[in-house]
């Protein structure tokens, strides 16, 4: 099929050279030279402008960092809908805000196109792997046309409900990623300074009550996980911004539905202290530095 990808950062990128390893067309499209370059190294065609990389095609995909992102390449004479064929179906892949995705439901729909909201989960690593969680809102007929797209990028693929609700499932599951991630912060912290060898105590935890899915891939001390953003100085991963985005997400979702989350709002905090001290760059899990004392300097090195 013709794809076009708006959005080719550090998620985007490998999900759209994916599709081009499955024998698709893609086209993308993206700001930052880096992206581009990365992409068409993986065989992706780079467009100039959102326009040109729309103009004709079956499906457009778009993995963008938060909702103003997606609203504003989705709208306007130069944006997604001005330019795309009568019943294209558009998946907004980005974790977003869900009266963002409520409201591209509405006026995709409105512009005689078809919208899906199809967040993922799994990191970097599932997008390079193609063993993403896909998160579905919308109808049951643009899943279907969809899914033989996102199966080359998923591991599991899961229809949450109608419009907006796979941001919903998204924003629910990342409060508790995020809590998680607090929690094994500080609990390796704990088992250090008690003296137990980093390597023991997560093999303990890993298969006790003390697991998560967040111990297991993003454990922050060197060397006992294999791929940990710990063992590359906490580069590239799923940044401290963007955890934040989403525990902030949450907490919105929270006052909008009357719904109390301490400990989200308690997370938020130690992430916007992060984000003050110039780490918001880093991946998430550089959020133990807060806990060891090693975060000695303002900006990381
Ligand atoms: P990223 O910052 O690496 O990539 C976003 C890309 O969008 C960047 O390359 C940026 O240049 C591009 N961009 C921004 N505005 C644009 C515009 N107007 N037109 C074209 N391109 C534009 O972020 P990421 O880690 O790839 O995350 C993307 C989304 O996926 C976010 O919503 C994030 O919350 C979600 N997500 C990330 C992870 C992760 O582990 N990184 C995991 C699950 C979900």
């Amino acid at each position: 099929m013709k794809i076009a990808w708006i959005g080719l950062g550090n998620m985007g990128g490998p999900m759209a050279a994916n599709l081009v390893k499955a024998g698709h067309l893609v086209t993308g499209f993206d700001l930052s030279d880096a992206a581009r370059g990365a992409a068409a190294a993986a065989g992706v065609s780079i467009a100039g402008s959102i326009s040109e990389a729309v103009g004709d095609v079956d499906v457009v995909f778009s993995m963008l960092p938060a909702g103003r992102h997606v609203r504003s390449v989705m709208s306007g004479p130069e944006g997604v809908l001005a330019h795309l064929r009568p019943g294209t179906l558009v998946v907004d892949s980005s974790t977003i805000d869900i009266e963002t995705a409520r409201a591209l439901h509405e006026s995709v729909t409105a512009a005689g196109f078809r919208f899906l909201d199809a967040p993922v989960s799994g990191g970097v690593f599932g997008a390079e792997s193609g063993t993403l969680t896909f998160m579905v809102g919308g109808a049951d007929a643009d899943l279907a046309e969809a899914r033989p797209l996102i199966e080359v990028m998923a591991g599991r693929i899961f229809h949450a409900g109608s419009g907006g609700s796979g941001q919903a499932a998204k924003i629910a599951n990342n409060m508790m990623l995020g809590i998680n991630l607090a929690a094994l912060c500080e609990g390796s912290v704990l088992a250090g300074r008690l003296g137990l060898d980093p390597k023991t105590f997560f093999e303990i935890a890993s298969v006790s009550s003390g697991d998560s899915w967040a111990l297991r891939n993003w454990y922050p001390v060197e060397g006992v996980v294999a791929n940990a953003a710990v063992n590359r100085d906490f580069q590239g991963g799923f940044a401290v911004n963007l955890m934040r985005k989403d525990v902030g997400l949450a907490l919105e979702a929270g006052g909008s539905t009357a719904t109390d989350l301490p400990f989200a709002a308690l997370v938020v905090q130690y992430l916007d202290k992060m984000v003050e001290l110039g780490w918001g760059g880093r991946d998430s899990a550089s959020l133990v530095k807060l806990f060891d004392g090693s975060l000695t300097a303002a900006e990381p090195s």
